[in-house]
């Protein structure tokens, strides 16, 4: 009972705290600190339109984020890429092809990380630190590369469900009740039609900053100097 008892808690703490992983890697959901930071995230861009528009947002508030950018996405959409970099985004690695990481073996996830990371520095100049595994797959494949890559592993403690459609104001009334500080949040700037991440982003933005939060860069808000 007491068994069940302690991993039903260390499950309640896994989205809350640092996870020590093996060895000297960590995943990440959050990172609680006292100064209200806290850290938007994108995964699975670049995308020609979508991108830009978080762009253009994050810059009429001159916020900084993170985007953890697919690979081959950086080769077709480049353009968008570089304007994240040279507007002071961070860029983390969200695998080539973002394939189902549970099917992947060693090499086959090596190889990806190490693609996406190759196609990075050619096209952004820009060498990557943070690691976000696609769906949030945190295996044994994934610790090992990681500690033996120096890099961190980045979950989050908000999905926003951006991808399933979810509207502007569920995404809102979501992150509004749950938010604390050291939270990062899921979202996507690679989507298909019917997703609200543009809208909910132009209101949670202000409604954010109105509360005394603060946006900063993942790497900085778990303390990853670049
Ligand atoms: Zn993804």
């Amino acid at each position: 009972m007491k068994r069940i008892i302690c991993a039903l808690l260390c499950l309640a703490m896994l989205p809350i705290l640092p996870i020590c992983g093996e060895g000297a890697v960590k995943v990440y959901g959050g990172q609680d600190n006292s100064q209200m930071k806290i850290a938007l995230s994108f995964d699975d861009g670049p995308h020609p339109r979508n991108t830009e528009r978080i762009l253009d947002i994050l810059a009429e508030y001159s916020i900084k984020a993170t985007f953890f950018v697919v690979g081959e996405n950086v080769e077709y959409y480049s353009a968008a890429a570089i304007r994240a970099v040279r507007e002071g985004h961070e860029i983390g690695n969200h695998t080539y092809t973002h394939p189902h990481i549970a099917k992947l073996d060693r090499v086959s996830l090596d190889l990806e990380v190490a693609k996406c990371q190759e196609t990075v520095k050619r096209v952004l100049g820009y060498d990557m630190r943070l690691f976000r595994p696609p769906e949030g797959v945190v295996d044994d494949a994934v610790k090992v590369m990681a500690g033996e890559q120096d890099y961190s592993v980045i979950l989050w403690r908000i999905d926003t469900r951006d991808w399933a459609g979810t509207s502007s104001s569920d995404i809102c009334a979501n992150v509004s009740r749950n938010i604390k500080s050291g939270d990062i949040i899921l979202m996507h700037d690679y989507f298909s039609k019917g997703c609200h991440t543009v809208e909910a982003l132009e209101k949670m933005i202000p409604m954010l900053l109105e509360r005394g939060y603060n946006f900063v860069t993942v790497g900085e808000l778990i303390g990853i100097e670049k």
